[in-house]
């Protein structure tokens, strides 16, 4: 390992030939910035818009970390935390207690599944609820069988599933792992689904499923698949990638294999879940479920810190038959405060039909956005779905070569984006693979989100990428 530092203090390291950079990470740069107290202050927030302490009103065009699916400020939300925190019961300790609220908002997730889960665990962030459906799929096995030799996990390249070690274990982002690898389990990786990176010329959809299908029954064999717990997987890639949807018919092969091994599915929803993607799960457009679930930020909206983890009848039967308990449980889980947010949230997005909305303004989006951005000379590819759209950046868009990590192009693009005249939110990140690090930028509006506003989304976009590039083009 060649260890390379930058001026700003940023280390790049290099494993096993890759080229990561410690700043790759969003939490790399933040850090630099808090030392130096650079970031813009917010005071306030209103629908679809952040006002700053310098009086800017900022767009916010990825709904945070793609977290504030109803926007700011709602009042049917603040009202129903008021009322339970005037309850006096904003927490209750959850090994002898339940709520009105949280009972409710568990009714309504496992109705949304159509019954396809059956029980949902509560947690307080998306990391917390990879490592609840992490451990719970090692003891499905060992309910069944004390001596079960299933010990191993299959994940991908180029996913994030969290930042504790359990999540962080399973996730392929280099640059996130690179610093805690001694500690990390030995996770074995397949490749991420990445159409735009590597199907080959003229590849149809269903043989690149096959291909990918092969290659994890191999990785099973490979393994011995009697070894093998649960095959875990972001149906469409957040942070890791930038909005990489799977390939149509992915999820259902992946299942298929996955089934022949009696391995668990574990598809972690955390950022595409909750209707982001169009779906209220993204799953249930390839007609298929999994074994277990995470969901995460669209739940609360951001009103307050909640995930869960959806559970299958299957995998909740074999805790039943064994032990009868989750050998696991944290004091902040399942509190009443939490859970009367996303379920007013939740109660909001089906009153309001605002899956449908994502729909509709997402098909405008994409549509907008390839019109204006598809020549780019520097944009590579633009890919999503629902209201969930990636663009992934490169310097040359005949051999997709990516910029140099020390441009840190994505940021450069954040940073356009967030000041005058723009005053836009775009989420920054570079996902490496196969030693290919890719800038990208993430746009998740609100679910509120008019045609409007979408067009207002896609054209400041577009016009602070050519900025960017004008820039860029005319120092080089
Ligand atoms: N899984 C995915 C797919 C995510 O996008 C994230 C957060 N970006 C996490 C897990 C971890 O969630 P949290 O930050 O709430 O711990």
């Amino acid at each position: 390992m060649k260890k390379e530092v930058f001026g700003n203090g940023i280390t790049n390291i290099h494993v096993n030939g890759k080229d990561i950079s410690v700043a790759d990470t969003p939490n790399g740069f933040q850090m630099e910035r808090h030392m130096k107290r650079e970031f813009p202050v917010v005071v306030a927030g209103k629908g679809n818009y952040l006002h700053l302490s310098d009086g800017r009103k900022i767009l916010d065009a990825t709904s945070g970390a793609a977290v504030s699916c109803l926007g700011h400020g709602d009042q049917r939300v603040i009202d129903a935390i008021t009322r339970q925190l005037t309850s006096g019961t904003p927490y209750l300790c959850s090994s002898y207690w339940s709520s009105d609220v949280a009972q409710e908002l568990c009714k309504e997730l496992i109705a949304g599944t159509d019954k396809k889960m059956s029980r949902v665990y509560l947690s307080g962030s998306g990391s917390e609820a990879m490592e609840a459906a992490l451990k719970l799929s090692r003891q499905y096995f060992f309910e069944k069988d004390k001596a079960s030799p299933r010990v191993n996990f299959i994940a991908r390249e180029g996913s994030y599933h969290g930042n504790t070690i359990g999540a962080l274990g399973v996730s392929g982002h280099l640059a996130r792992r690179a610093p805690y690898e001694p500690f990390l389990m030995n996770v074995h990786q397949v490749s991420a689904c990445y159409a735009y990176r590597q199907r080959h010329d003229g590849e149809s959809d269903e043989s690149f499923v096959a291909r990918k299908a092969d290659e994890l029954e191999a990785k099973f064999q490979e393994l011995g698949p009697e070894t093998v717990i649960a095959f875990i997987c972001e149906p469409v890639v957040g942070a890791a990638l930038g909005c990489v949807p799977y390939v149509p018919g992915y999820l259902r092969a992946m299942r298929e294999v996955c089934h022949r091994h009696g391995a668990l599915l574990i598809l972690d929803e955390v950022m595409s879940g909750m209707g982001r993607c169009g779906t209220l799960h993204v799953w249930q457009d390839e007609g298929i479920a999994p074994d277990l679930q995470t969901i995460a930020k669209g739940l609360g909206g951001g009103y307050q810190p909640i995930a869960a983890v959806l559970i299958s009848e299957k995998v909740m039967k074999a805790l039943y038959n064994g032990s009868g308990a989750f050998v696991h449980g944290q004091t902040y889980q399942g509190m009443p405060v939490q859970a009367a947010a996303a379920l007013e949230v939740q109660r909001i997005n089906r009153k309001d039909n605002l899956i449908e909305n994502v729909r509709v303004q997402g098909a405008l989006l994409e549509k907008t956005l390839k019109e204006l951005l598809g020549d780019h000379p520097n944009v590579g590819d633009i890919r999503g779905k629902g209201l969930f759209w990636g663009l992934e950046f490169v310097r040359d868009k005949a051999t997709k070569e990516p910029f140099d990590p020390k441009l840190q192009v994505a940021q450069q693009v954040h940073d356009t984006a967030i000041s005058e005249p723009f005053n836009m939110t775009m989420y920054p990140g570079t996902g490496t693979m196969d030693g290919v690090r890719g800038d990208h930028i993430i746009l998740a509006p609100t679910y509120i989100s008019t045609a409007e506003d979408i067009k207002h989304i896609a054209n400041t976009a577009a016009a602070a990428v050519n900025q960017v590039f004008a820039k860029l083009s005319a120092a080089s």
